[in-house]
């Protein structure tokens, strides 16, 4: 269960996002402490995808896990085995990390009992192919 103050600081990440569906991600140790914030971003190259070495494919933008996890400096020494993450859309939605970031999380060690998203309770969205 993700704690208020951890959704809050993903909220206010999501607000920085030049995407249409604004994300924003946290990564946060077993006291809470905050280690790093991300959020998606828009990358192309006159319009085009370009290949992203953490994706591992050719995408057009960031997304919010990957952002945080560049900038989360400290675990990339200790490892990222007691990290957590948090997932947000901007007002709650559905921010289900995609298969691409949930593999490189579980590569870096992050355990998926504690990999958490916004909207986890619901029924998933309709670009997930259910409708709610
Ligand atoms: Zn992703």
């Amino acid at each position: 269960m993700t704690s208020e103050n951890i959704i809050r600081a993903a909220e206010h990440e999501a607000v920085e996002s030049d995407m249409k569906f604004r994300h924003g991600c946290i990564i946060y140790d077993k006291h809470g402490i905050v280690i790093a914030a991300g959020h998606n971003r828009r990358l192309t190259y006159n319009g085009r995808a370009r290949f992203h070495p953490f994706h591992r494919i050719m995408v057009k933008s960031v997304h919010a896990e990957i952002a945080a996890l560049i900038r989360a400096a400290a675990p990339w020494h200790c490892g990222f085995r007691d990290m957590k993450i948090y997932v947000h859309r901007l007002g709650g939605g559905n921010s289900k990390p995609c298969d691409g970031c949930f593999s490189v999380m579980l590569h870096m060690g992050i355990r998926p009992q504690n990999i958490d998203w916004s909207g986890k309770d619901r029924i998933e969205e309709s670009q997930y192919g259910r409708v709610a």
